[in-house]
Parts: C-alpha cells; structure tokens; sequence
C-alpha cells in the first residue's frame, strides 16, 4: 500500500473536556501474551471493551470474523484509510491493520473503557491524536522465550515468524515510550500488573 500511515487523520476528535472514558493501549512484540493476557483481563473484568481490528491478513485457523478482526481485502482497507475511518493503523509483517474509529469513540464518550491491542506504529498515533490514552508495554521474559510462544502458538509460517521476531526488536527498543512496563513471564503475574496498571493508576 503506498500511503503512509500518517495520512490516517480521523475526521472528528475524542472530547478532552467531558467526562469520557479511558482508552487503554496494550503494545509488546507479537506472540508476548498480548491477546492470552487481554482475554484473561476480559473474563475477569467485562466491563472492558476490546476494539476489534480490520486487516488485511488471511484469518487464521480459529479466527471469527468480527470476534478477532474485520478481515478485509486491500481495496477495501484502503478506502477505509482514505474515509476517515480508522483511528490510526499500520503495516506489520506483510499487512495492514487499521482500528475502526466510530467504535473506539461511542464507547469512550459513553464513559466506558476500551482496550486496543495495537502494534508500536499504532501506538505512536494515538499518543499523538489521544494522548490521555494509557499506554503499556508488554516484554517477553527473553527473545528466545518469544520465540518458542510464536512457535507453539502453531499459527504462523517460518516466513512470518522471522518477520515478526525481527519486528521485535524494533519494538522492545521503543518501550520506554511506554507509561508502563509489564514482563509476561507467569502468566498470572503479568495479569495482576496489568490489573495495577489499569485499575490503581489511573
Ligand atoms: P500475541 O497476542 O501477543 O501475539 P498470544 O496471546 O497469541 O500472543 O500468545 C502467544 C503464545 O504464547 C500462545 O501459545 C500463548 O498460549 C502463549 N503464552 C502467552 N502467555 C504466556 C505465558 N505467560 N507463559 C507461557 N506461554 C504464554
Ligand atoms: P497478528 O497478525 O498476530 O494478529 O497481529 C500482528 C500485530 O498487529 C500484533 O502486534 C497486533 O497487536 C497488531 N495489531 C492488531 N490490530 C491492530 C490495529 O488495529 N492496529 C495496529 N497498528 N496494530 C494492530
């Protein structure tokens, strides 16, 4: 796709000055836990929303279309991206994924809070367009560690998995851009930070 995710401007704002609710962003290198860990967060707390994502990748095996993604075809991602319909969105390994906005924002001017499991290009933008956002970074416990999840998760090819081990290191680099800072190395710990995390700092 030849337009940069900086063309992705959202045609409205969320209020800064009413009461709304918070939007929570959770980054960290594909295969870290991010979606174990939100599905987790989920059963234990449904008042939390999670936006579901558009991609362009092919749905894997398990995969429900509007459950995991909104899988779309290249066309259609990019007319969304030329509407004004994403919120911010990225390439990551070889696709496109987008968060569709309208969603994100009804629930936060109704005063609920939204999750968005996001990669870092998504993150930067909605530092830039939401800065209220909280924004936390999950690691894994090592690279080798990531590695044998990407592996066991069973989902992705050789080729993918190498691209996303790549895409890693990029990512872990940036962490500190993060508000917070979570190791998902017991699975039940990195739960009980998270927890922290959204319901004592905020
Ligand atoms: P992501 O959404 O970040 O790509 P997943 O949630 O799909 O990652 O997790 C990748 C793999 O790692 C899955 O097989 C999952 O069961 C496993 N996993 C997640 N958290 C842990 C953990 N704390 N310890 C061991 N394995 C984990
Ligand atoms: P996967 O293909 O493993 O489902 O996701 C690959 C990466 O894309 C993950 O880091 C995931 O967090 C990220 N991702 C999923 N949805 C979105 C989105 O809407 N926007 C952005 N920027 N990244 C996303």
């Amino acid at each position: 796709m030849a337009a940069q995710p900086s063309s992705t401007t959202p045609q409205t704002a969320l209020p800064v000055d009413s009461p709304t609710g918070r939007l929570v962003v959770i980054t960290g290198p594909s295969g870290v836990g991010k979606g174990t860990l939100v599905r987790s967060l989920r059963q234990r707390h449904p008042e939390l929303h999670l936006s579901v994502s558009v991609t362009t990748r092919a749905p894997r095996a398990d995969e429900v279309e509007g459950q995991d993604y909104y899988f779309v075809d290249h066309p259609r991602f990019q007319q969304m991206v030329e509407n004004g319909e994403l919120l911010e969105w990225a390439e990551f390994a070889g696709n496109c994924y987008g968060t569709p906005w309208r969603p994100v924002q009804q629930r936060v001017e109704a005063g609920e809070s939204v999750l968005l499991e996001i990669e870092l290009a998504g993150a930067r933008q909605v530092q830039q367009l939401f800065p209220q956002a909280q924004r936390v970074f999950i690691h894994p416990p090592s690279m080798a560690e990531l590695e044998r999840r990407l592996r066991e998760r069973g989902q992705d090819s050789e080729a993918a998995i190498s691209r996303r081990l790549q895409r890693a290191q990029d990512e872990i680099a940036a962490a500190s851009e993060f508000d917070f800072e979570v190791t998902n190395d017991n699975l039940d710990a990195a739960l009980a930070a998270l927890e922290n995390v959204l319901f004592l700092q905020a």
